[in-house]
């Protein structure tokens, strides 16, 4: 076994789920999708008895990886965990390119190389203690990848639909890691409504982002680590770059439930839900002043983890970003690439696209005076910048000529 946190079982605190919009009840330990309002569920726990039985020093002794939170997690038996080694992310300042209180979290260092993993390794942990035995998901790449890996390694079929145009590496690790994937002409939504369908069917299980309850609180891992790693206070600022949200809603939640263990007070980051202005719905529904946003037409974005032109917990995001005094912010594409560009070349550090939007609204955040250079700003950089196009380095040497060694 990998570490302490997946050999021993320890007690299970899931009292119930709840609709994220009417707060109805159901039941915990049943397969569930969506509300009957077709809302995303969130699960809920016993805090008080965690709070009794976990004193902080003894989840600080702990190893420091995902299962070090296992009594905030829904998993109940430890014979359910399918792990890959979901190593705690660390923070690297970004000083140049960024600024004196810049971190990133790199989460590109996770299983599959991307915080997908995190999601994923929950939902499929919680499909395997209920038995389902065949999964279809819509992905633009790395949920699937993430969805394939824990899948194949607890022996659950999965059939994957990306939009036609998602990066060729992830196509090719969803395949490799041994689920049928399938390219759509057509986007996210297009590829979730093709999953719905089967599901409606009773062909498989729809894993689709926040409509099963779990992906959530494997993401919210990422709000319970950056209270660890900021020594129980929070960073001041968070950049987040914003698809289906599942993060950002996620963090939102772990925040509430640390407040309520007593680890961390009632302060909270400004919560930035960072989007790609050719896909912007969430920051269109917060500019006008929307609890829903519409779906984006004709979306387009280098940024494809961000391509995402509806999201179910679009209410959910809006009202972390509002409560938490944020924003919804859109970068544009050339803003984009430039921050990826100097974050590489300035500070060493390769970021994904998408981590490269939050840099590049974490600076169009400090020009407009929003957030103060002094803040500690915290940007989460979602995959590793090596599944994505770089641009060509062509240049030779010939060892048979004459080369002009200082000039190189
Ligand atoms: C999925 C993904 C996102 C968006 O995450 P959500 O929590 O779904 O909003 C951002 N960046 C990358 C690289 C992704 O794979």
């Amino acid at each position: 076994m990998l570490n302490a946190n997946i050999t021993v079982d320890r007690p299970s605190f899931v009292t119930h789920l709840e609709c994220s919009l009417t707060g109805e009840r159901y039941e915990a330990d049943q397969l569930h999708g969506l509300s009957r309002a077709g809302r995303p569920l969130l699960v809920r726990y016993d805090l008080a008895s965690i709070r009794a039985f976990l004193p902080k020093a003894m989840l600080e002794a702990r190893e420091t990886d995902l299962w070090r939170w296992r009594e905030l997690l829904p998993v109940r038996r430890t014979a359910d965990i399918v792990s890959l080694g979901e190593i705690e992310t660390p923070l690297i300042p970004l000083t140049k390119s960024g600024g004196p209180n810049v971190l990133v979290k790199d989460e590109g260092r996770l299983p599959t190389g991307s915080f997908k993993a995190r999601g994923l390794v929950m939902a499929v942990a919680m499909a395997k203690a209920l038995g389902v035995t065949r999964i279809a998901m819509p992905t633009n790449g790395n949920a699937g990848a993430a969805l394939a890996a824990y899948a194949t390694r607890c022996g659950i079929e999965t059939i994957v639909f990306c939009p036609d145009d998602t990066p060729e590496i992830n196509v090719r690790e969803i395949a490799l890691q041994g689920a049928r994937v399938y390219r759509v002409n057509g986007l996210i939504d297009d590829c979730g409504a093709i999953v719905a369908k089967g599901a409606a069917q009773g062909l498989w299980f729809d894993f689709s982002t926040l409509k099963e309850p779990y992906r959530i609180e494997g993401k919210k891992t990422m709000g319970l680590e950056l209270a660890a790693q900021f020594n129980w206070r929070l960073p001041q600022n968070i950049f987040y770059p914003t698809g289906g949200g599942t993060g950002l809603i996620g963090m939102w939640k772990a925040f509430d439930e640390l407040e309520a263990l007593g680890w961390i007070g009632a302060e909270r980051p400004r919560m930035f839900a960072v989007q790609a202005a050719g896909c912007a719905p969430i920051v269109r529904a917060y500019e006008a002043g929307l609890d829903h946003a519409e779906r984006w037409e004709d979306a387009a974005t280098v940024a494809a983890g961000i391509r995402v032109p509806k999201a179910v917990g679009d209410f959910l995001i809006l009202r972390a970003v509002r409560a938490s005094g944020g924003k919804a912010m859109a970068v544009g594409d050339p803003a984009i690439l430039k921050a990826v560009d100097d974050a590489a070349k300035q500070d060493g550090l390769l970021l994904c696209p998408e981590g490269g939007a939050t840099l590049a609204a974490y600076r169009e955040a400090l020009r407009l005076g929003w957030i103060d250079e002094e803040e500690s700003s915290v940007l989460f950089n979602c995959a590793t910048g090596l599944k994505y196009p770089m641009p060509a380095a062509y240049k030779v040497v010939d060892r048979f000529a004459e080369i002009d060694l200082a000039a190189l």
